[in-house]
C-alpha cells in the first residue's frame, strides 16, 4: 500500500505532545510491515535546528528528511507562516492564523503528492491541523482523477482540540459556502475543522479503544458526540504504541544508570541522580513521584491543586515537569517554595529530563480527566515507575491493578485514597517488586498497533 501520514507535529522534527510521537513511529512500523509510507509536516523553525536526521533542502518551498529505514518525510515550507517559535501559538495564545496556516499546508501537501508522482492509497490524516484534507477530497477535488482511488482515514488525537473559527475566515481554506451548514463544517454559527475532517473521511480513528466509546457520549464528546454517533460504523479505537527503541531503560543515554527486568539495580542510581538534580533529599526510603505532563485540568490537575498540600504532607517527594495553564504554574510555585523538601518543580518543556523523571521516580502520577490514550503511563511502565491513573480512555485500557493504581471516582478524595494506598505499598518489597515488575513487562509496541491500522486501511480501500 501507499500511505501518506500528514499531520502537524512529528518526532524527532516537532513535539508538543503525543501526537508527533505518533505520527514519528507509525510510519516507520509501517515500513516494517512491508508498506511504502511517506510523511507530510510544517517546516518549521525548529524543524531546521535538528541535527539528526538532516534536513535537506528539496525544491522552492519544500525541504525533506528521512525516519526510519527509508521513509522519506517532507516538510512544507513558508516564512510567513511557519518560521515562529511557537507550532500553534506563543505566550498570549493561539496563532490569530491558524486557519489560514493549517489551509496552507494542507492545499500544498496536496500538490506536492501530485509533485512528486506519490499516488496514495491511503491519507491518513491526524487531529484538526489536517482535518482538511478528506474535506479538499470530497469537495474541490472530488472528480480529481489523481486521487479518485486514494481513500481518507483520520485520526483523532484530543476531541477538545478541534480548530473553531469565525465564519468569516471560511474564505482563507479555498471552501466554498457550499460546506457551512450543520452537517458540514458549521458548529453554532463557527467553523468547525475538525468536524469536517469527521464527516468527509472514509474511516474515523481513536487512540483507544475506551476513547472510541466515550467520545459517542455527551460528557466525553465536546459537543461532536453526535456527529461521531452517526459515524459509528466507521470509527475504531486504537491503542497507541510505544516506540521502544527511544523509550528503553536498557539502552537510554539520557539516565544516570541503565536497567532491565532481569537486572533493574540501575533504577535506585536514576533515583539518586534525580534527588541531586532536583535538590531534593536523596533517600531511598521516600517514595518519589514523577509527573510529566501538560498542567492542564485535561490532565488531572484540578483535582492535583486541590489535593497538593495534603500531599506534600504524605511521606513522599515529587518531581514535577510541564508547561500548561498558568493558574497551575502559579499553583505549583507556591507549593514548590512552601515544600522544598517534597516538590521540585520544572515548568518547561524539557525531553532529557523527561527520560530521567521516568526513570527515577517510583511512581508515575497522571490523574487525566480524559485520556484519548497517553503515552505517559506506557512509558512509566517500562521504566518501572508505578503509574497512579484516572480511569478513563487509554489509562483504562493499559493500567490494572496488578500493574498500577486506578481510581474510579474523579475527585480530589479518591485520588488522596490511592496516593496513600501506594504509599504504604511501596514499603511491602514483594508486593512493589511485583508491580515494577508486571509493568515493565506490559508491551504496548507498534507492531501490533501497526498490523490494525493496516486493516483499518484494507477496509478503507474496499469502501
Ligand atoms: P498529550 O495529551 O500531551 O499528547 P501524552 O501522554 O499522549 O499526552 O504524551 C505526552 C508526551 O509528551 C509524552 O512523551 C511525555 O513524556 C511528553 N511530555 C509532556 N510534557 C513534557 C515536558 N514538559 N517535557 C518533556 N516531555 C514532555
Amino acid at each position: 500500500m501507499k500511505i501518506v501520514m500528514i499531520a502537524s507535529e512529528v518526532v524527532p522534527f516537532a513535539k508538543t505532545g503525543g501526537l508527533a510521537d505518533v505520527v514519528g513511529a507509525l510510519p516507520v512500523a509501517l515500513e516494517k510491515l512491508g508498506e511504502e509510507a511517506i510523511v507530510i509536516m510544517p517546516g518549521y523553525k525548529c524543524v531546521h535546528t535538528v541535527k539528526n536526521p538532516q534536513v535537506k533542502s528539496f525544491t522552492e518551498g519544500i525541504s525533506y528528511s528521512k525516519i526510519g529505514k527509508n521513509v522519506l518525510v517532507y516538510f512544507i515550507e513558508n516564512k510567513e507562516y511557519f518560521d515562529r517559535d511557537g507550532l500553534y501559538g506563543d505566550k498570549t495564545g493561539d496563532y490569530k492564523d491558524n486557519l489560514e496556516r493549517f489551509s496552507y499546508f494542507c492545499k500544498k501537501a496536496l500538490e506536492l503528492l501530485k509533485q512528486i508522482k506519490f499516488k496514495p492509497d491511503i491519507i491518513h490524516c491526524h487531529d484538526w491541523q489536517s482535518a482538511l484534507i478528506p474535506v479538499y477530497l470530497k469537495n474541490p477535488l472530488a472528480e480529481d482523477p489523481f486521487f479518485v482511488k486514494t481513500r481518507t482515514v483520520f485520526t483523532i488525537h484530543n476531541l477538545g482540540y478541534q480548530g473553531l473559527f469565525p465564519k468569516e475566515e471560511l474564505p482563507k481554506t479555498g471552501l466554498d459556502w457550499g460546506v457551512f451548514n450543520m452537517e458540514m463544517l458549521e458548529y453554532y454559527d463557527k467553523i468547525n475543522v475538525l468536524k469536517g475532517g469527521l464527516v468527509f473521511s472514509d474511516i474515523i480513528t481513536t487512540v483507544s479503544p475506551t476513547y472510541s466509546q466515550e467520545i459517542q457520549t455527551k460528557e466525553f464528546g465536546f459537543g461532536l458526540e453526535g456527529v461521531l454517533a452517526k459515524r459509528k460504523d466507521r470509527l475504531y479505537g486504537i491503542l497507541n504504541g510505544l516506540d521502544y527503541t527511544i523509550w528503553d531503560p536498557a539502552k537510554d543515554t539520557k539516565i544516570a544508570a541503565n536497567f532491565s527486568t532481569k537486572d533493574i539495580s540501575g533504577k535506585a542510581k536514576c533515583k539518586e541522580d534525580l534527588q541531586k538534580i532536583c535538590n531534593l533529599p536523596v533517600k531511598k526510603s521516600v517514595p518519589l513521584i514523577g509527573v510529566v505532563s501538560r498542567l492542564a485540568e485535561q490532565k488531572g490537575f484540578d483535582i492535583v491543586a486541590e489535593a497538593i498540600d495534603e500531599i506534600c504532607h504524605l511521606d513522599i517527594q515529587m518531581v514535577i515537569l510541564g508547561t500548561g495553564d498558568l493558574k497551575y504554574h502559579q499553583i505549583m510555585e507556591q507549593m514548590a517554595k512552601k515544600y522544598p523538601k517534597v516538590i521540585s518543580l520544572h515548568l518547561k518543556f524539557d525531553d532529557t529530563l523527561a527520560h530521567k523523571i521516568y526513570a527515577g521516580s517510583d511512581m508515575f502520577l497522571m490523574p487525566s480527566k480524559y485520556e484519548p490514550c497517553g503515552l505517559g503511563q506506557m512509558i512509566s511502565f517500562r521504566y518501572g515507575s508505578v503509574p497512579i491513573v484516572f480511569k478513563t480512555g487509554g489509562l483504562a485500557d493499559t493500567v490494572n491493578d496488578k500493574n498500577g493504581y486506578i481510581f474510579d471516582v474523579y475527585s480530589k478524595e479518591r485520588l488522596l485514597q490511592t496516593l496513600k494506598k501506594a504509599v504504604k505499598d511501596f514499603k511491602l518489597k514483594k508486593k512493589w517488586n511485583q508491580l515494577i515488575q508486571q509493568g515493565m513487562k506490559e508491551n504496548f509496541s507498534w507492531a501490533t498497533s501497526a498490523k490494525k491500522y493496516q486493516k483499518i486501511y484494507e477496509k478503507a480501500m474496499s469502501l
